[in-house]
């Protein structure tokens, strides 16, 4: 699937998993962000098995999902860095293993060696979702749930990740 998908889905998990307090525990600390990659891991996975079509062109893809990610760190609450950092790292990790040179090679134009064994059972041909050849109803269906879903979590925990205020001038009512 494309890696935008899995960016999304990446942003979502952390604003899912960002406490309302601020991490103070080492245990918070550390256990929540190894939470976020492992289920970055599993989320991948789910991703990439149900059916799909690339409707991004690689280059345009890696761009958007490093432009989505590196804004979502300009805006949350810089206590939630490492954990968004995680649940993004995890999210696209196993495409950085299976398919990283080979990505590499269509985006910077290089030769590296490209191998046909897959880590991820979800890359192979026999799981993996990438069954169509032409555009499909059901993969636009997977797309757009995936955005829905993963939009209505960004916004729902909004109050707990964003890192700005409305100022009190503006909530406050103007007294006569
Ligand atoms: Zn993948």
């Amino acid at each position: 699937m494309n890696v935008i998908f899995h960016t999304l889905t990446g942003i979502a998990l952390g604003s899912a998993l960002t406490s309302r307090e601020k991490p103070t525990s080492m245990t918070k600390k550390i256990v929540t962000p190894i939470l976020g990659f492992t289920l970055g891991i599993i989320s991948h996975g789910l991703l990439d098995v149900l059916p799909h079509t690339y409707p991004l062109k690689s280059h345009v893809d890696i761009i958007f999902s490093l432009v989505a990610f590196a804004l979502t760190l300009l805006i949350v609450k810089k206590e939630t860095i490492p954990l968004f950092t995680c649940c993004f790292l995890g999210s696209i990790f196993p495409d950085m293993i299976d398919l990283g040179p080979e990505m590499a090679n269509q985006f910077f134009n290089l030769k590296l060696p490209t191998i046909k064994a897959k880590v991820f059972p979800w890359h192979l041909p026999q799981y993996s979702g990438s069954i169509y050849t032409k555009p499909s109803p059901i993969s636009n269906l997977a797309h757009t749930l995936i955005i829905i879903l993963s939009t209505i979590t960004i916004f729902t925990n909004l109050t707990k990740t964003i890192r700005f205020k409305r100022r009190a001038a503006e909530t406050d009512e103007t007294p006569f």
